[in-house]
């Protein structure tokens, strides 16, 4: 054999040896990616282990500004929006608790972040603030639920759910404190403590959002 000929033997030896390589790498890709399925559901349920801590945190959030929004509406005497927002601030509370509690199964502890400082403003400019914050929230929760649906965790879609479901009675009932410009009819507000949903006037007899029955509520 030639020199020039020994030269392509080995060149296409090492041609073949490297494709049947690629082959066999690919091979195990495909079957590495059929085999782990629950190695990419948990990564993928990160993503709504974050969502929960950012949710938790905008719970705590609202809590502190919702209880210092009504002590604004008190000094300006204005009871009724100061009992709004009372009545908001022990829902968020349930909506943070609720998020805490499902973390802390996963092993994930949280602690009420550091309070942002408030905005200033009248009880009246708060209201609106509130309805606008509570809209952003919807839609954002309403996305954090379809992510945990994907990923399979249900209990997180759940939660979603319930908070979503009590902020749009939030935003409603800050819609109506907004529209009655003068002093509304203080509702006498009872609150589901499964899931924060708050009862005005309406006559129902368990929670629209999470069936609880209507002998469990709270009074604010
Ligand atoms: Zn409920």
């Amino acid at each position: 054999m030639s020199a020039s000929k020994l030269f392509l033997h080995i060149s296409l030896v090492l041609v073949s040896i490297l494709v049947m390589a690629l082959v066999i790498s690919g091979c195990q890709k495909k079957e590495g990616e059929g085999a782990k399925p629950e190695v990419a559901q948990q990564a993928a349920a990160s993503a709504s282990m974050e969502n929960l801590k950012t949710a938790y945190a905008g719970a705590a959030k609202n809590i502190d500004w919702y209880d210092k929004f009504s002590k604004q509406a008190q000094k300006e005497n204005l009871g009724d929006i100061s009992v709004l927002f009372k009545a908001l601030a022990r829902s968020e509370k349930v909506h943070a608790d609720m998020f805490a509690s499902l973390l802390k199964t996963k092993g994930v502890e949280v602690t009420a972040p550091a309070a942002e400082p408030l905005p200033v403003g009248k009880a009246r400019q708060y209201l609106k603030r509130a309805a606008s914050s509570e809209a952003v929230e919807q839609s954002v929760l309403a996305t954090y639920e379809k992510v945990a649906i994907d990923e399979q965790f249900a209990e997180a879609a759940e939660l979603f759910r319930r908070s979503r479901g009590a902020d749009e009675r939030h935003a409603r009932l800050l819609s109506r404190a907004i529209e009655m410009e003068t002093n509304f009819a203080r509702l006498p507000y009872v609150m589901c403590p499964e899931c924060g949903y708050i009862v005005g006037s309406d006559k129902m007899d368990s929670c629209l959002v999470c069936k609880l029955p209507k002998e469990k509520f709270q009074k604010i």
